[in-house]
Parts: C-alpha cells; structure tokens; sequence
C-alpha cells in the first residue's frame, strides 16, 4: 500500500500530511483514497490500467475495505445495498471544472452495467443507458479553457431497478444549461460540440440538404481560434453520437428535425442587422443579407415574413404579471416500486475573479449539497448511535443553513428580492437591484449579528462598485451584480416564440409551446432564479430518500497535464470540499458498523467456539468472537443490532485472519 489508503487512518492529520499523502499516492499511480466509505478522486490526465473487465471482476462483490482503494469499490458496495437490502442509492459526485466528476459518473455507470442482470433485454435497456452520455455530451458539452469536454450544465440521472437487480430504464435531469455560449464563447473556448461534429462528420448529401458549408469559418458563432481540439475527433464523434441517438430511441426523422435544428441555429447566428433611418427620424433595425433568413425559414418551415417581423418589432406587454406558478405535484405512484441508483454530475463550487449570476447560481446549489452532506452523515450518523444507544460526544461542525437562507428565503432572499426586482414596473437595473440587497441584507445582517455575530453577506466600502460579498462554506466569493436582472429574467420576446411557433416544423412547434396564440395570456414564465432554486428544492428531497454515496473529485494542476501535482491547487480544493471536516468526524465517530448476523456469518470461522454453529443470539456470538481474537475492547462498542468498528485497522486484521483461514 502505498501511503495511507483511508485518510481517517492517517498520523498525524494535519492538511499538510493529507496533501502530502495525496500527492505520495497520485506520484504512485494511486489516484483513489477514501475517507471512510468517501471515495477521493485525482484526475490523472492519462489512461492508467485500472479500468477494465478484469478490475471489475477483482472488486465485484467484495467488501469496501478489502481491497486497495477505487471508484468501483463504491459502486460495488452501492450496488449491492441496493439490491440486496432494497435501500434506494445516490452518488453525489462534486468538483471543480476538470476534476473528473463526468469521467467518474461514467466509471459508476459501466461497473453497475458491467455487474448487474443479464440477457437480451437487460442488455438492450444497458446500452441505453450508456450510450445517453454521448448524446447529451454533444449538446451540452464544450471545449474551455478548463476542460476540452467540459459539461456546461448538471446531470442527475436515477438509475431504476426491478426486484432482482436488473436495470429497467433511466430519467435524467439536468440543470442550468449554459444557454449563452451557443451566441457566445470566451477566448480559446468552443460552441458546443455537436456544431463541430456536424460540419465533420456528416456526409456531403446531408450538408447539402442541411444547407451548410464544411467550412468553421462560415459560420459566427463558431470561434475560429480554437476550432480544432487536440485529441478531439469531431468526425469520428460525429458518428458515434448518432448511432447513439439511434440506440438510445431517436427515430429516424427525429434525428433529421434534430440536425435541422443544430443546422438553423448555425443560420441564425450568421443574421445580421443593421439600422435604417426612418423618415420620422428614429431608427429602425433590418436585416443586412437575408440569404441565411431565408435558408434559416426553409429548414424549419417558417415564412420568411413571419420570423423577419418577429426579429426587427417587439409588442411591449401592457402589464407584468406576478410570478406565480403551480409546482407539478408529484402523480401517485401506483406501479411497483423500482429500485432506484441516482448519479448526480453537477458542477462543483466555483470562485472566479469575476463572478456573475451563473456562479451565484452554482455556488447555492453547492451550498444545497454541503447542507445535505451535513444532514446525512452527520445527523444519521449521531442518530445511529442514538438508536443504538452507543456513547457519543456531539462533534461541533459548521452548519450552512444561514447561508442557504440568505439565498433561497423566500421573503428575504437574494433570489427572491432579484425577482421582486424584475417585477417591478418601472426602471430597474442592476443597481437598484442591489441596492435594495443592500439595505435589506445589511438591516438582515443587524438583526442576525446580534442573534449570531457571523453574517454571511458582507457590503462594506472596500468593495468594487456594484459588487456584493458572499461568506460561502468554502470561501468568500465576490459577485458582480452586472447581469443579474436580465439573466434572472431570461426573456425570450413573445413575438419570437409566437413566430416559431408558427413553424411547420414538429420539434420547433415543441420547444416553443409558450408561443400559442391560445395560451397568449399565459403567465409571465418564471424567472431563472425561480426555476433553479424549484429545480434544486425537487433534487435535494429526491436525494434525502436515498443512502449517499459521496465521490470528491480533484484536479491535480491546471494544465491538463499528466503527472503534475500542484500543491496550492489541491490544497485550495481539499479545503472548499470540506475534506479535514470529513475526516474529523469520521475519527470522531466510528469507521464501520456491521449487523450482529452477518457479522458473526463472515467472521465465526475464526473461533472454536463459533464454528461451525451458534447457537445463542447473534451477538453474543459476536462478542464470544472478539473476545477470542482478543481484539481490544476499546476498538468495539456493541450497539443494540450492530457492531461498531472504531478503526478500520481492526477490520483489516479481522480480514487478514479470514483470509488465512
Ligand atoms: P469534470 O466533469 O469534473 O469537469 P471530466 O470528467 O470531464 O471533468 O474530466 C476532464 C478530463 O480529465 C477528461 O476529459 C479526461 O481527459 C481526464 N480524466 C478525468 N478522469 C479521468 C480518469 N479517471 N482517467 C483518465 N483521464 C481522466
Ligand atoms: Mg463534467
């Protein structure tokens, strides 16, 4: 073993010896270590002989900590509590940009695919499953500077399962697509993929009838600096991502109408406008060439008059409305229950120079997480031990409610002045939006100070105009307001979607269904904020119904480079996941815990007096057992249905003499 294999074994523990270990293992090939049952993460940047049929065969069905630690070992044990002892599972998979969570989730998914029911149609609903990840990849990924397949939106897909184990099909959510990078790419950055798989990859007949050139440069939303990606095989992509489209139940007309779509999007972006004069003075927008309209109209069955109307007028509405929408209820389940694994991809905390609305948004999904993790490990945690009325000294740890209120309170919240905000008749910017955030968070902040004495907002003059302060778990983050109000509001003009509405054109017809000329009083669509934080709440009472299983993914150095380990770096991530948190409370508390019956099952083999039956009640087996190995008291406390292991160190020679055996 290499180093320290579990973090709650490590002597002594300080950020220094828990980095230095990191770096100790990762220099050693040794990308995974956990802290208790959390599996830590090093992005390699290169393929290593680890995962393959072989691996899954050596970590299947065999305990946690038997083996040298690895992702599949999670997904091992994961899968097997789902199957055998029916407890529905989630995998909460967190970082930075570029640490490997997508890689990570897709590790999960083929070892369940790999392990779990056979036969025809097991394995058709298996290759589904897997082959949803290009598909998705194409439209949601992109090249950054952080990361050449950076996932611009978050995944959470649960997984169902029938009695036996075997997979029955998937749904998948996903969250906050980056929208903007289609129109625009920052520096050395990509559209999203599918654009360059298309002008790769289809063939000559397609292109034609797609009416699109080959040629990157034709196009303006496709930045021409960093068109080709090293590695990167746009063709070749091109292909698998339809063959996938077809696995995964597109029909063959719908992955035209897709293509029609991705190819008018590349038409819409070539439009320009430019400004006539008018006699009566003011100007008035036309567009430059309209050629593009004109092949944009033909693609999706638009008349050309229509969508040219709709681009150079805008109807002012007469009046706003209030937000006010009814959160779908959740339909009664009546089908059998399904056994369900949710594997959650979702961007991780983010801290940048500047950060605008989507950090905002980001980091208080982050805060969510953080809040569950604390809710889940630690509360369960004490209440096990409550349950089963072992002795345990409550471990003081930071609790971020405060800071989940300050963003999502539904009176007092920043999410919910930004949308009083937008409803406001009359001017509103971004700074009178926080202005308001100023008086109200910092009256807020008076009343709180005298409750707590640690508010989480923070104005004060040393700050940058028209920025605010937000005391994250994680670190202080400044934000920019600029942007806040029109992101918030994400308004798409009405005469836009009435117009495509108008298309002749089934999947167009779909996405715009606001564009109805019957549903025209529909209410004003909710804001992003709004959305997210529903969007958000439904996830976070999904995910409290499932045992957790946490993976926490590092990034080894900002260079995409194999065998670089860059102190600062890992240090700076190590602390906004909370990872010396993590290991405290796990040395707090108790690494392991097992039932008495299969506890003595696996174990009774060791005593003459176990074996080959007893005959009493299970744990008194267990503790004959121990007593036998004279394995120190202190290492074990016997709860009322459980043993606790102190150290996982006491399981390892419990192992090791099973394996003597
Ligand atoms: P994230 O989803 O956290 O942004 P990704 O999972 O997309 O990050 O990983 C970024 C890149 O790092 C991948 O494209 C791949 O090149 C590399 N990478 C990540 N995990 C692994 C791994 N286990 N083995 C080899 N390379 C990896
Ligand atoms: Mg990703």
């Amino acid at each position: 073993m290499i180093g320290v294999g579990d973090m709650v074994l490590l002597e002594p523990l300080s950020e220094d010896s828990f980095i230095e270990n990191l770096r100790n293992r990762f220099d050693h090939n040794e990308i995974y270590t956990y802290i208790g049952s959390v599996v830590i993460s090093m992005n390699p940047y290169r393929s290593l002989p680890i995962f393959n049929p072989d691996k899954v065969e050596e970590y299947r069905n065999r305990n946690f900590y038997e083996l040298s630690p690895h992702i599949y070992a999670l997904a091992d044990e994961a899968y097997r509590s789902l199957r055998d002892q029916d407890k529905d599972q989630c995998i909460l998979i967190t970082g930075e940009s570029g640490a490997g969570k997508t890689e990570a989730s897709k590790l999960v998914m083929s070892y369940v695919a790999a392990v779990c029911g056979k036969g025809q149609e097991v394995n058709k609903v298996k290759e589904q499953l897997l082959q949803s990840n290009p598909v998705l990849e194409a439209f949601g990924n992109a090249k950054t500077v952080r990361n050449d397949n950076s996932s611009r939106f978050g995944k959470y897909m649960d997984i169902e399962f029938d009695f036996k184990g075997d997979p029955l099909g998937g749904v998948i959510s996903n969250y906050l697509l980056e929208k903007s990078r289609v129109v625009k790419q920052p520096r050395g950055e990509r559209n999203f993929h599918v654009f360059y798989q298309l002008l790769s990859g289809a063939s000559d007949d397609t292109l034609k009838k797609l009416k699109l050139d080959r040629d990157f440069s034709k196009y303006n939303y496709l930045s021409l600096d960093s068109a080709a990606v090293n590695g990167l095989d746009d063709a070749a992509n091109f292909r698998t991502v339809k063959n996938a489209m077809q696995i995964v139940g597109f029909m063959e007309d719908e992955v035209q109408s897709v293509l029609e779509l991705v190819a008018a999007v590349l038409k819409l972006g070539n439009i320009e406008f430019k400004p006539e004069s008018r006699c009566n003075g003011t100007d008035e927008s036309r567009i430059k060439d309209k050629n593009d309209l004109k092949e944009m109209c033909e693609l999706l069955g638009i008349e050309q008059s229509v969508l040219e109307r709709a681009f150079s007028y805008r109807t002012v509405e007469a009046k706003l409305e209030k937000v006010s929408t009814t959160l779908n209820v959740a339909q009664a389940q009546t089908k059998a229950r399904h056994k369900v694994m949710g594997v959650l991809d979702i961007y991780g905390f983010e801290i940048f120079e500047e950060n605008s609305f989507e950090q905002f948004i980001i980091n208080y999904c982050n805060e969510k997480l953080q809040q569950i993790f604390i809710e889940l490990t630690l509360r369960e945690e004490q209440e096990e031990y409550i349950r089963e009325g072992i002795e345990w000294t409550n471990i003081e740890y930071f609790n971020n409610a405060i800071i989940c209120d300050l963003i999502e309170n539904h009176q007092s919240g920043i999410l919910a002045m930004l949308d009083e905000e937008c409803l406001r008749p009359g001017t509103v910017t971004d700074e009178t939006f926080l202005d308001k955030l100023n008086t109200i968070c910092a009256e807020h902040q008076h009343f709180e100070s005298r409750l707590s004495k640690n508010s989480k907002y923070i104005t004060d003059h040393s700050l940058p105009h028209t920025c605010f302060r937000i005391q994250h778990y994680a670190g202080k983050v400044l934000y920019r307001a600029e942007g806040f109000v029109d992101k918030n509001n994400d308004l798409l003009y009405r005469d836009l979607s009435q117009a495509m509405y108008k298309a002749n054109h089934s999947l167009i017809k779909q996405l715009f269904p606001e564009g109805n000329p019957a549903k025209v009083n529909l209410k004003r669509p909710p804001t992003a904020g709004f959305q997210f934080k529903a969007s958000v709440g439904t996830l976070m009472r999904n995910l409290q119904t499932k045992n957790p299983n946490y993976i926490r993914c590092i990034k080894p150095n900002d260079k995409k480079a194999s065998h670089i380990f860059t102190d600062s770096l890992v240090c700076h991530q190590v602390r906004y996941l909370g990872l010396m948190e993590n290991v405290r409370v796990r040395r707090a508390g108790y690494a392991f815990r097992q039932a008495y019956e299969p506890c003595l099952e696996r174990y009774k083999m060791l005593c003459k007096r176990t074996w080959p039956h007893w005959s009493g009640p299970a744990r008194e087996g267990v503790e004959v057992l121990m007593a036998d190995l004279k394995v120190p008291a202190e290492e074990f406390s016997y709860g009322r249905s459980k043993i606790f292991i102190r150290n996982p160190r006491s399981l390892f020679f419990l192992e090791e003499r099973r394996r003597q055996c």
